[in-house]
């Protein structure tokens, strides 16, 4: 490479910055991948690692929450609250915080290509669970919106603003199990507009973490109830505390 082109690159270095959507290293603009080598090996090793209750691999798991309208939960690793440095973690921290085009079109890809089997995706409609308006203000998108939304955009399915949330202050991790339940029944409601929008439809039901599944259970009950034939729940990561199935 002669020195005018490496200086032209360098340039581009500069404006077009590349990170990584984990750990927000700087990457080579032409680098090939959402990950820096680093968080790419413990990304795959965290994927590979086995649910012990099922123990197939975590992209492979259908364990649920025992929700009886939820039709299967999939998440792709596990999140462990007591590392920091867990790369689950930073990446599910990264779509709360980082509102970067790149976390969400990572993430999505990860989930297209893990945990969505394709020939559901003819009469399929992907919709969010609905962020607390408080939650929303705090960070400025809904992150579970935003993610549903880049599902559908890549996978060329219809997107859904199905879910409200009626601003309950509660915050669900900050609750006991009957709580959540009670809190997340009172807060979740599906939007009128949405209603003949999911008739007969799989509705791939998306959000970044389930600690319990009490939300994720009350929105695919009122899908269920209002049409859909199938909800299946999309998640980045399920927390290590879950035991129950
Ligand atoms: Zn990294
Ligand atoms: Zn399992």
């Amino acid at each position: 490479m002669n020195e005018f082109i490496l200086f032209f690159k360098k340039i581009l270095d500069y404006i077009c910055v590349k990170k990584c959507v984990a750990c927000s290293e700087l990457l080579e603009f032409d680098y090939d991948g959402f990950l820096c080598p680093k968080c790419a090996e413990e990304w795959d090793e965290a994927k590979r690692t086995v649910c012990d209750r099922c123990f197939k691999m975590h992209s492979k798991c259908r364990c649920s929450f025992g929700r009886q309208y939820v039709d299967g939960m999939r998440h792709l690793a596990l999140y462990d609250h007591t590392d920091r440095d867990w790369v689950v973690n930073k990446i599910v921290y990264a779509l709360k915080k980082s509102n970067a085009d790149d976390v969400f079109e990572f993430v999505a890809r990860e989930m297209i290509d893990n945990l969505i089997d394709k020939n559901t995706l003819d009469n399929a409609v992907f919709a969010g669970i609905p962020r607390s308006p408080k939650s929303v203000r705090k960070y400025g998108y809904d992150h579970a919106k935003k993610l549903a939304k880049k599902l559908a955009e890549i996978t060329g399915c219809e997107y859904i603003d199905a879910l409200g949330h009626r601003g309950g202050e509660a915050e669900q991790k900050t609750l006991n199990k009957s709580q959540r339940a009670l809190n997340a029944k009172e807060n979740c409601y599906l939007k009128d507009k949405a209603i003949p929008k999911i008739n007969g439809k799989t509705v791939f039901l998306v959000d970044d973490i389930a600690t319990t599944g009490a939300m994720t259970g009350i929105c695919a009950e009122v899908l269920h109830k209002n049409g859909a034939s199938k909800v299946f729940c999309l998640l980045a990561a399920k927390n290590k505390l879950q035991k129950k199935t």
